[in-house]
């Protein structure tokens, strides 16, 4: 028997289980089977299949789900698009009425909620009790107050429609929320699918929002497998898609979106860091860590699972490590009293295991601390992996468990370059007391949410997403809200892809055809050598190119001739292939990444920069009309307007420059949280035909303006008004290697841009099929895309051809957490 001595000798604590009865009378009320929720009603499908839910702590079974079918996904993609029609149509304000009674409703069954997620994830109560159904509530108050204000704040945007969205089980309540929330205020209905290992509390989430009034049809769940999955977001009447989960799934998603017209945002994996500096506080640190990798087994996208810590106080750090690693209590998800839960299923267990194993073949050293684990359940020990080489496959594969990787560092700038060193970019943290040190390293780290001195901050207000193969699109915060609204201007785009005959299951075209295949021209038309009507023959003017900063031949020395209106040839520019556009990235990279690049100069500096680019462009003004008239046969007045148009937009971006830097985040962190609309990088740019001078600086100028780089691929069919251009970016002080400019096929081109591992983006305004390539191609590296499928814009209407839109393509938004006081 455990006597008073032997407690007050070990300070052990005893178990504190909180009561799971509140949950299996909820589950017996059901019978502990349940069907789709649809129209805020339970449908059972005759013959339905079910799908068994366990308790990764007990083994328990607790509950049977139906697997959808497709007439289950198309009843409650119908019902979304029956309820939208209303729920659109419904003031903002009613709507945050609606909300409102959600959250409130959220907390009325918080402990229900709390223990229903624990037993069914596995998750330690105290996290589930105190973060994730908190963050729940906390959502639908924060965009309760963006349904409250989108008449006025978002007064030219719209509803998207219909949106199909799907969740991992890592976090499904908070995953709900961070997609329900922001699309319902705005005015959209969804139909969302949990994931198989956690369904139960989504479908008690739905009660819980049926239960507060909400309307129905706006809220739909479909319980199912990924082919269910699939099945919404093949689906012709779902507008968007909101995912988040594996990067691979991630992937095949973009792929079956591609050229549909819907929007897409992606939430994936990540592998990040934990940078510790020699001046850390060590204790704090090593309290750091454990939030950062064993919070929630590790089962988290922006886990902290990559250490990095300086070499000079590395033994020291890891031997506390250690020594807080055999503190680390491991047990049943509702023993109030544990810091690590049970991983969620067999198979997710036997990966974590592969990894660790995996990491002692690749010459790790494995430690885990002598702690004792329950004797059933899918509990595992938290473990450090020290001694690996930084390219080892566990230290760039995502683990998803409680397994941490550590390398070591000698200078801040090697530190940056270790945690650079991965394809994802979700989620890090810095340790140190430099302050100046940390926000340095913070803003150099790329990835979509940085913390200072801590790690796994989250709140509605600030927004999170991923840079890189993490994905793209944020949730939380305003910038949040355009995953769900479109301009009001704008119509959801049905582009017109009947040529390419798409599978409706794979969305690959029927025939196999190479895309973007060009042969270079053969000797332009006669015309092109006959006299200039003064008796003498022509000067010849080899087309060029425009690669950083200079005027370089082609690469394969090949021309294409511009033929203008009634047929009259009006010159000719090189054909560009693909070594030129690799040239062109290589150039636009360098000047990014030079130390005083691109991105690191101030707004002031490139607003100046763009003034005199419009400056030098208005003092050639007569020669730009002459040329656009040329080529296309408009009238004066036409090419007057489109060179005037060009040069206020470039007036525009000036005032641009230095006025989208980002802001203060309201969360619920004691200190800053600064959002920073950081550049997305190397943009490639294929440029409309219509409007050949002022749809290259519409696409150019927002680019720059916010700190890319480009390799712009001006109108294949009017590319005139972008050679033209080299000598107005000449003379205006814009640093070699910005703008970087390769006329040719626009498709040809593109092909390799979007096919480039060094290029961030894609905007494409070229055809609709061109557009399905880009967003198929992209999946390769998840780069971010924008394109014009095919369908008309008017450049020279301001609300269509400048601002918001333009900017946000042109940034990404990092959140950097700050916390401040002793
Ligand atoms: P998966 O990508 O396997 O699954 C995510 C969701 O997609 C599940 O609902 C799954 O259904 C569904 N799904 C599976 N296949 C398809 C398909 N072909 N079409 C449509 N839907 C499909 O990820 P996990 O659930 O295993 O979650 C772990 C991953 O999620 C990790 O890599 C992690 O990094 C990432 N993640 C990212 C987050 C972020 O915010 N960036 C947050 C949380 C996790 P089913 O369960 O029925 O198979």
């Amino acid at each position: 028997m455990t006597t008073l001595l032997d407690l007050f000798k070990t300070m052990e604590y005893g178990p504190a289980p909180e009561s799971p009865s509140a949950v299996n009378a909820w589950l017996e009320e059901h019978g502990r089977k349940f069907g789709q929720f649809i129209n805020n009603e339970w449908v059972t499908p005759k013959a339905a299949k079910y799908y068994s839910s366990f308790n990764p702590s007990t083994g328990e079974l607790l509950a049977e789900t139906a697997q959808a079918e497709k007439k289950d996904v198309d009843a409650a993609i119908a019902a979304a698009r029956t309820a939208f029609e209303t729920w659109s149509e419904t003031p903002g304000v009613v709507r945050a009425r609606y909300m409102y009674a959600i959250a409130r409703n959220i907390q009325k069954h918080h402990r229900l909620l709390a223990v229903l997620e624990s037993m069914d994830n596995g998750k330690p109560i105290r996290e589930s009790r105190d973060v994730d159904v908190p963050l729940l509530a906390r959502h639908f108050y924060y965009y309760a107050g963006w349904a409250q204000l989108m008449e006025t704040e978002l007064r030219d945007y719209q509803p998207v429609g219909v949106i199909g969205q799907i969740i991992p089980w890592n976090f499904p309540l908070m995953m709900l929320a961070w997609k329900i929330a922001p699309a319902i205020a705005m005015g959209n209905t969804v139909v969302l699918k949990p994931a198989s290992y956690t369904r139960l509390s989504a479908l008690l989430f739905a009660e819980v929002v049926a239960e507060a009034g909400l309307p129905p049809g706006v809220v739909n769940i479909i319980t199912g497998s990924g082919k269910a999955g699939e099945m919404i977001v093949t689906h012709p009447d779902v507008d968007k898609i909101a995912f988040t989960g594996s990067t691979e799934i991630g992937r095949t998603l973009r792929r079956l979106t591609a050229g549909t017209g819907k929007k897409l945002s992606l939430e994936l994996g990540g592998k990040g860091p934990v940078v510790v500096f020699e001046d850390a506080d060590l204790d704090a640190a090593v309290e750091g860590v454990v939030d950062a990798i064993w919070f929630n087994q590790g089962q988290v996208c922006c886990a902290g699972s990559r250490l990095i810590v300086q070499e000079n106080v590395a033994p020291r750090f890891i031997q506390k490590l250690k020594t807080r690693m055999g503190h680390l209590r491991v047990g049943d998800s509702l023993d109030k009293s544990i810091d690590m839960g049970a991983i969620v299923d067999k198979s997710q267990w036997d990966t974590v295991d592969y990894w660790v194993k995996m990491g002692e073949k690749e010459g790790g050293k494995v430690f885990q601390p002598d702690i004792t684990l329950p004797t059933k359940g899918l509990f595992y020990k938290p473990t450090l992996i020290t001694d690996l080489d930084p390219a080892a496959s566990t230290v760039q594969e995502e683990i998803f468990g409680p397994v941490l990787v550590s390398l070591t560092f000698r200078t801040p700038e090697e530190a940056i370059a270790l945690a650079n060193n991965t394809r994802y970019g979700l989620g890090g943290s810095v340790w140190s007391d430099n302050i100046n040190l940390a926000l340095d390293a913070a803003s150099k780290i790329k990835a979509g949410a940085m913390w200072v001195n801590c790690h796994n901050a989250f709140d509605a207000a600030g927004g999170f997403g991923g840079y890189r193969e993490s994905g793209f699109g944020r949730e939380g915060g305003r910038e949040g809200l355009f995953e769900y609204v479109r301009p009001k201007w704008m119509d959801r785009p049905q582009p017109d892809l009947t040529t390419l005959r798409l599978d409706a299951a794979t969305n690959l075209p029927a025939e196999k055809k190479a895309w973007g295949e060009h042969i270079p021209s053969r000797p332009a038309r006669p015309e092109a050598g006959r006299a200039n009507g003064h008796g003498l023959p022509p000067v010849d003017r080899t087309p060029k190119i425009y690669i950083g900063g200079k005027q370089v031949r082609p690469d394969g020395a090949y021309t294409l001739s511009v033929v203008g209106a009634k047929g009259k040839l009006v010159g000719q520019v090189g054909d560009g292939n693909r070594k030129d556009i690799r040239n062109a990235v290589e150039a636009a990279h360098a000047v990014i990444e030079a130390k005083q690049g691109w991105a690191m100069r101030h707004g002031y500096n490139r607003s100046q920069i763009l003034y005199f680019i419009a400056e030098n462009l208005d003092a050639r003004n007569a020669e730009f009309v002459k040329r656009i008239v040329e080529m296309t046969g408009r009238t004066q007045k036409s090419a007057q307007a489109e060179v005037d148009a060009a040069v206020e937009r470039l007036f525009t971006y000036a005032a641009w420059a230095d006025k989208y830097g980002g802001n203060i985040q309201e969360t619920t962190l004691r200190g800053i949280t600064v959002a920073v609309n950081e550049p997305v990088g190397v943009i490639g740019i294929a440029c409309p035909d219509e409007y050949p001078l002022l749809g290259f600086v519409s696409l150019m100028a927002p680019a720059i303006a916010r700190g890319n780089t480009v390799v712009m691929i001006p109108s294949q069919r009017f590319p005139l008004s972008a050679t033209d251009f080299y000598q107005v970016l000449d003379t205006s002080d814009v640093p070699g290697g910005v703008v970087n400019i390769v006329t040719g096929d626009r498709d040809h081109l593109t092909k390799t841009l979007v096919q480039h591992e060094d290029v961030d983006a894609v905007w494409y305004f070229g055809s609709a099929e061109g557009s399905y390539w880009v967003e198929y191609e992209s999946a390769a590296n998840m780069k971010r895309t924008w394109v014009g499928y095919g369908l008309p814009r008017d450049w020279m209407d301001r609300e269509q051809g400048e601002g918001h839109e333009f900017l946000h393509e042109a940034t990404q938004v990092k959140n950097i957490w700050v916390p401040t006081g002793e």
